[in-house]
């Protein structure tokens, strides 16, 4: 499995993006930078977006994106995939005719540029030659995790989160996960505002690491905030046992 880091920081300054990972050619986790590092040919390649949330760090390039692909008159739609209180915001208030137009209904309600497809949390589903499922994960809104397997191995990427255990349980459950994409937002002398917006620091991740017990697949970090990621990626090197990476922007991983 091929998956090119577009973004994976958790704000925007010059040379850090924010999230998005491609999966092969055809799928992207989270849509905060595509527009800006794919060229038109590689944007008219995909078919699904996950969203993990309706977060604008992590959607506001499905709207230039399905701009795009609207002037360049391509047939099939763009599938965006969460749980439906996640569509239901990114619906309601991205794609409302206000602050941008709801291609839903463009250029026609029965042939339209985007479509949604709604996840029941804790459900397999087939996309393609994908099968994927939604766990929801501790956010400050609704935010979904999602495993991910294609071509017999299994990817666990979470979103924004805080704290969780549904999630950790899933990963234990599956045998030989690759790999897991996990934030660290904030480093650990900011606890508490991290506990406040739901993400984690290298503290917090330590713990939440535990939750795997054996597993040991290896761990993506993602979502720092620049200006901490000296601080962040410093503290994460004493956590102990674990294979863990600090992702880039640009960088493609094989599984
Ligand atoms: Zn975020
Ligand atoms: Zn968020």
């Amino acid at each position: 499995m091929k998956i090119r880091v577009l973004g994976c920081h958790g704000s925007q300054l010059p040379n850090h993006n924010t999230t998005s990972f491609l999966l092969e050619k055809n799928v992207l986790m989270d849509a905060g930078t595509v527009t800006p590092v794919l060229t038109l040919e590689e944007q008219l390649r995909i078919d699904y977006i996950f969203v993990t949330h309706a977060h604008l760090d992590h959607v506001r390039d499905i709207m230039f994106l399905v701009d795009n692909l609207s002037y360049a008159k391509r047939e099939r739609p763009l599938i965006i995939c969460s749980s439906r209180g996640i569509i239901e915001n990114i619906h309601r208030h991205l794609f409302n005719d206000v602050i941008w137009p709801d291609f839903s209904k463009i250029p026609s309600a029965r042939a339209p540029l985007i479509k949604f497809e709604i996840l029941t949390p804790g459900r397999k589903k087939v996309l393609g030659d994908m099968q994927v499922r939604a766990i929801g994960v501790h956010h400050t809104v609704e935010t979904m995790g999602f495993m991910l397997e294609s071509q017999g191995k299994t990817v666990l990427f979470l979103g924004d989160t805080g704290p969780t255990d549904g999630v950790w349980k899933a990963a234990r459950a599956v045998k030989d996960l690759k790999a897991i994409f996990v934030e660290t937002s904030l480093p650990g002398s900011m606890q508490d505002i991290a506990d406040k917006t739901g993400h984690l620091t290298p503290v917090t991740l330590a713990c939440e690491l535990k939750k795997l017990k054996n597993a040991k697949p290896d761990i993506y970090l993602y979502h720092m905030k620049p200006r901490y990621a000296g601080v962040i990626s410093r503290e994460v090197a004493a956590i102990q046992n674990r294979k863990i990476h600090i992702v880039k922007d640009g960088q493609v991983i094989r599984l």
